[in-house]
């Protein structure tokens, strides 16, 4: 078993959608990046990433590169899920959690999660997704942008290697 964390933050802009777990909310504002910033997909990749030892998304997909520009952040996580689906690792679980003042996320976070077992190809209780706020507090209090941890488990082929030889 390894685990993995993922960290990411993004700025609200005016004149951007608000895409978080690949659904887009309705929000006088959205998160500025060079792909679609969706700041919860973004954590989830990068505890993955961190959990197979496979550097973080700025190595994988950088933002100078053009062919990521708008892109959707969901893509992205198909790729890394291929990635580790390459070296024999399995998702045990993720958990999230999204931090923003605004807007209310509960009407969402299915959706969401529903989107990332699909990408992952996992099941639906295989991953979870929180949203809090920091009561005002802080860079998420204030709206100046949006916050997402994210800490995951991967089991490879070599556990159940190691497994098997234990029963023998
Ligand atoms: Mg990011």
């Amino acid at each position: 078993m390894r685990v993995g964390l993922g960290y990411d933050v993004h700025k609200l802009t005016e004149g951007r959608p608000l895409v978080l777990g690949g659904v887009t909310i309705a929000h006088d504002r959205g998160l500025l990046g060079h792909s679609d910033a969706d700041v919860l997909i973004h954590a989830i990749m990068d505890a993955l990433l961190g959990a197979a030892a496979l550097q973080d998304i700025g190595a994988h997909f950088p933002d100078t590169d053009p062919q990521y520009r708008g892109i959707s952040s969901l893509k992205l996580l198909a790729h890394v899920a291929e990635l580790l689906r390459d070296r024999g690792y399995a998702v045990e679980n993720i958990d999230a959690v999204v931090i923003a003042q605004k807007p209310k996320l509960r009407p969402y976070i299915e959706e969401m999660e529903q989107n990332i077992a699909r990408v992952l190809q996992i099941d639906s209780d295989q991953i979870n997704v929180k949203a809090t706020t920091e009561e005002g507090l802080g860079f998420t209090g204030s709206e100046d942008g949006i916050a997402s941890q994210a800490i995951c488990a991967l089991v490879s082929q070599k556990d159940g290697m190691n497994h098997d030889s234990l029963s023998e």
